[in-house]
């Protein structure tokens, strides 16, 4: 049994993890820890503890995750925080990356473990990776190692910032596109270097935690296509309301410059003050901008390059740091 002081919060929020089969397919589900006990053994059970479970009375498919909710764990975790050496954060895959890199925006000051798991198949179910993911994810949240919030799925740990969902159906169903885990759950726990930081990334000097409401009706994200009709485009771009765009371009960062709409649509934008961030499409690699005559005016119209950050940290880092873009 572990000392007092390796005391782990869980924390449930739903996901298929605690979820039962329905007559309409997997549902979330109530009693995590009835589930744990249940499911764990005698054994296991001991290795996990200490612990208690925090379960949300609205349990969700994190399909359905709001910003609301990423701030309800965050308050969660804030109001907590002394009392307990690591967190974990049981949660659904579909939006799970958007939820670590939310925490990691909102919890800046953190310097405790906090990993965000869940499983691809119900904790009930035969074959489950819950159990493993589980455990892993406590022997995590128990590293003098991590300071940082992380997600941990399919024996890899992930940076918040640095990890996206790249599979509806294998259980490793996460990666990092751009570079490696921060460690994976081998024989042994082997941690690896901590990973380069883009110049864009959130400001580390911020002082405690930002638990505010998120300026999420602020932002937009315009996914560019070949034949991209002029209302997408005006949808995204000239909406009063909306403060940045994440615009989701070709390659290295290029766009239809003979799209004269869509040319005139971001120079208006901009003129406004709209921050626009422009980020590749493409799985892997990074904005270039500029590399091609056609991205070239981008750089003319102060658009900001995304590099090789992940879609889910840079639209979470815009709802809470919006002012800092602006
Ligand atoms: N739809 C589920 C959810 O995100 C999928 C999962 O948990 O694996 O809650």
């Amino acid at each position: 049994m572990q000392d007092k002081q390796q005391q782990l919060l869980i924390i449930y929020t739903g996901g298929t993890i605690g979820m039962l089969p329905s007559a309409e397919g997997y549902r979330p589900s109530a009693g995590i820890q009835q589930l744990i006990n249940s499911c764990l053994g005698e054994k296991l059970l001991a290795q996990l503890q200490p612990f208690h479970c925090l379960e949300f009375e609205q349990l969700i498919d994190s399909s359905n995750a709001q910003p609301r909710d990423w701030l309800q764990i965050a308050l969660r975790i804030s109001e907590n925080y002394q009392k307990y050496a690591g967190f974990i954060i049981l949660h659904g895959t579909d939006t799970m990356a958007y939820t670590a890199a939310a925490l990691g925006h909102m919890l800046g000051k953190n310097t405790k473990p906090i990993i965000v798991t869940g499983s691809q198949i119900p904790m009930s179910q035969p074959r489950s990776d819950a159990l493993s993911n589980l455990i892993d994810a406590a022997s995590f949240a128990r590293s003098a190692q991590i300071s940082q919030v992380c997600l941990y799925f399919g024996g890899k740990l992930f940076a918040a910032d640095n990890v996206t969902k790249a599979h509806s159906s294998q259980l490793c169903a996460f990666d990092s596109p751009n570079g490696q885990p921060l460690a994976r759950a081998n024989i042994a726990l082997d941690f690896y270097q901590p990973q380069p930081e883009s110049s864009l990334k959130k400001d580390k000097t911020q002082s405690g935690f930002q638990l505010q409401p998120l300026a999420h009706n602020a932002v937009a994200v315009l996914m560019l296509y070949p034949g991209i009709s002029d209302a997408i485009i005006a949808a995204a771009l000239l909406d009063k309301a909306t403060k940045a765009v994440v615009m989701l371009s070709f390659g290295a960062g290029n766009l239809a410059d003979c799209n004269r709409y869509l040319m005139q649509s971001l120079k208006e934008a901009r003129s406004r003050g709209t921050v626009i961030v422009n980020m590749t499409q493409c799985y892997g690699g990074a904005v270039a901008q500029g590399a091609y005559a056609v991205g070239s005016t981008l750089n003319k119209l102060g658009v900001i390059s995304a590099k090789s950050r992940t879609l889910e940290d840079v639209v979470t880092d815009l709802y809470i740091n919006l002012d800092k873009y602006l």
